[in-house]
């Protein structure tokens, strides 16, 4: 698909974002590069990757190589959780790896609250906006009481929170919080990382037999018709592909009620909690 017909989603402080990208965790090295330009060739225009990742040589090296403008792409990169003392260093690294002289938006990964230095971070992500580091910036793994602390002590808000979601971790609460506030909900595991079987759940099925796509494609189309912000994972071509074709099929209202009712709540949840997650 054309990238021009990936939708884009406004941010709060006037940029925006291609709404479906391709998330790199896990991958590294030369799969890491085949699978970003396979993603490249394929539409894709938004990576997410991280200093935790290991890869953003590999990242910033297939972003190269393609020869695509820079201003066609959108790149995100993230502060890991051992550098909330020294995050102006940090970015210098991760820019250095990237091979880039800014990124489209910089996260906090996690808030580490027993560090509590998020705070701090925080009024190093303006100045690095203000410099031009990072066009946009927000944070990751936050729990509305983070996010509330934060706005309550700060004039920038974050513009976006990217956090776990999937059918079987909903977070109605704190999603509804952050639509309040006016803060972009990008999901991690939009696919639930392949641990729970998601993928096998008779509703998606269904709904994927239905409108003859799979069922990785049905759950992508939830997330979209919600207007979240994604970015599926994989190293397979076919994939990769399915992953971004998601634009011209809808599910309809009995489809996306029988997705919600597969809410398990906390127990569906494949990633640490935020609270507890620390260096
Ligand atoms: P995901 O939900 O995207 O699942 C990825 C797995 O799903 C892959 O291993 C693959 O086996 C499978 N898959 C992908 N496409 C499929 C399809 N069409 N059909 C069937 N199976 C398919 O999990 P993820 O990679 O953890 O999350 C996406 C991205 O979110 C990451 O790559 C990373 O960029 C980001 N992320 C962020 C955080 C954070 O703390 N901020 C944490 C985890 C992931």
């Amino acid at each position: 698909m054309a990238h021009s017909e990936i939708p884009a989603i406004a941010l709060s402080d006037g940029h925006t974002i291609p709404q479906i990208g391709f998330g790199t965790y896990k991958l590294e090295g030369a799969e890491a590069e085949r699978a970003v330009t396979k993603a490249l060739e394929i539409g894709y225009r938004h990576f997410d990757t991280a200093a935790f990742y290991g890869n953003e040589e590999a990242v910033g090296r297939a972003l190269a190589a393609s020869g695509i403008p820079r201003e066609e792409l959108f790149v995100t990169t993230k502060l890991w959780n051992d550098r909330h003392a020294d995050p102006e260093r940090a970015l210098a690294e991760s820019l250095e790896r990237l091979g880039l002289d800014h990124v489209d938006l910089y996260l906090i990964h996690w808030p580490c609250p027993a560090q509590d230095r998020y705070l701090n971070v925080w009024d190093y992500f303006q100045q690095a906006q203000r410099e031009g580091l990072a066009t946009s910036i927000g944070v990751s793994n936050f729990l509305p009481q983070h996010l509330e602390r934060l706005l309550s002590e700060s004039d920038a808000a974050p513009v976006i929170d990217q956090i776990e979601v999937h059918p079987a971790y909903q977070r109605r609460e704190d999603i509804e919080f952050l639509r309040d506030h006016e803060v972009a909900v990008e999901a991690w595991g939009p696919l639930g990382q392949g641990k729970y079987p998601l993928l096998e759940e008779q509703a998606i099925i269904d709904a994927a037999e239905a409108h003859d796509k799979t069922p990785g494609q049905v759950v992508v189309r939830w997330h979209a018709q919600q207007g979240r912000i994604l970015f599926p994972k994989s190293a397979h071509t076919e994939r990769i592909r399915q992953n971004l074709d998601v634009f011209d099929f809808e599910l309809s209202e009995t489809e996306m009620a029988a997705l919600g009712a597969l809410d398990r709540g906390t127990e569906g949840r494949v990633g640490p909690d935020p609270s507890e997650m620390e260096p």
